[in-house]
């Protein structure tokens, strides 16, 4: 079967798979939890794709052109046994890159496990050094050192290990360049993502947002970069190394320059839903399809079907767009 283009020309390379919709978490941002607290009802069990399922659809696609898996959530450290997913999808033959995105608290346990079970790389997201910052950013009593654990067990473990980190204007702003430091001390790549409106509920408005280019500038006051040409295409950060040779940064410019037209991703629910943009209203429904005994064939011929159709490029639009009712992060795990 030939690889599926969308109406906008854009082949399927790249499959975000959430394993879950909780999260020990409850960034503000993302899961506040006057909205997910108590009363909040999770997917229950039955609804949630078994391993079995999540590997016929990865198996299925990586015969279309999707070549590239990122394991997420929710927190993808709460599902239970996730080594063994990773076992099954790292034996898919043409899978060139499995990685995924974690908060990093449940790390430091199962890194050894992951990496012995195939994956590729982690990253971990990071939002704060400083602990009551980190506390108030992240919604946990927990402490920055048990993430900070979690990311040198990657490491040791032989896990390529990148930090992602959201600013947020008069919040985290100050945590820049601690974290750039850390960071270059300790050899991690970091990537700053703009803030972005995604879900329902963060209250985001556009003064939040901290420009990538006005970070870059803040560290290059201190630190001189030079941009890394010949970056691939489809990869959302631009990139810039230390001019002194002590590694790379990243910056993710969802907002201030969006990249619609190299997006090449979608997303899989962990209930099974098809998401084509992360700013979508629905997804389509995969888990009908796979518990009603479809073949791989026939679940490629739906996957085309629905990214043939595809036409997002909602950060292009946004000023646009009318409001509406997005899915939750938490829920298209990112
Ligand atoms: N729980 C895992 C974690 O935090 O890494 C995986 C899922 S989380 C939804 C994936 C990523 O989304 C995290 O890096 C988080 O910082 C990012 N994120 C959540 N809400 C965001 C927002 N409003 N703007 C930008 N990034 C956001
Ligand atoms: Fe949980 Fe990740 Fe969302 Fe934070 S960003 S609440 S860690 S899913
Ligand atoms: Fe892709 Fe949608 Fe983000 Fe544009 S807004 S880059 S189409 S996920």
């Amino acid at each position: 079967m030939t690889e599926p283009r969308d109406l906008l020309g854009r082949p399927l390379r790249d499959l975000r798979v959430s394993v879950t919709d909780r999260c020990n978490f409850r960034c503000p941002y993302c899961m506040p939890r006057e909205v997910f607290g108590e009363a909040h009802r999770f997917l229950p069990k039955n609804d949630i794709l078994s391993f079995e399922e999540i590997t016929r659809v990865v198996s299925a696609l990586c015969g279309i052109g999707v070549h590239k898996v990122r394991l997420t959530g929710g927190e993808p450290l709460l599902r239970r046994d996730l080594p063994e997913l990773v076992r099954r999808l790292a034996a898919i033959g043409t899978l060139e890159d499995l990685a995924m995105t974690t908060n990093g608290l449940l790390l430091a346990m199962s890194a050894q496990a992951l990496k012995d079970a195939g994956l590729h790389r982690v990253t971990v997201s990071l939002d704060a050094l400083d602990d009551q910052l980190f506390r108030r950013l992240s919604g946990t009593d927990r402490p920055v050192e048990h993430v900070l654990d979690g990311i040198r067990a990657a490491r040791l473990a032989g896990l390529p290990v990148k930090i992602n980190c959201v600013i947020q204007r008069g919040l985290n702003e100050d945590q820049v360049l601690p974290l750039a430091e850390w960071c270059r001390d300790e050899g991690y790549t970091l990537r700053f993502i703009e803030y972005m409106d995604v879900g329902n509920h963060n209250r985001w408005h556009a003064a939040s947002v901290v420009p990538a280019t006005e970070i870059r500038a803040r560290l290059e006051s201190f630190y001189p970069l030079e941009a890394v040409e010949g970056a691939t295409r489809g990869e959302v950060a631009r990139r810039y190394r230390y001019a002194d040779g002590a590694g790379e940064i990243g910056f993710v410019t969802s907002i201030t320059e969006p990249f619609c037209r190299d997006c090449h991703r979608a997303r899989l629910t962990a209930d099974g839903k098809l998401v084509t943009c992360l700013f979508a209203e629905n997804g389509a429904d995969v888990r009908g399809l796979l518990r009603s005994g479809a073949d791989e064939r026939a679940i490629r011929q739906f996957v085309a079907r629905v990214w043939g159709q595809r036409d997002d490029r909602y950060s292009e639009l946004r000023a646009a767009v009318q409001p509406r009712k997005k899915i939750e992060m938490s829920y298209v795990g990112g």
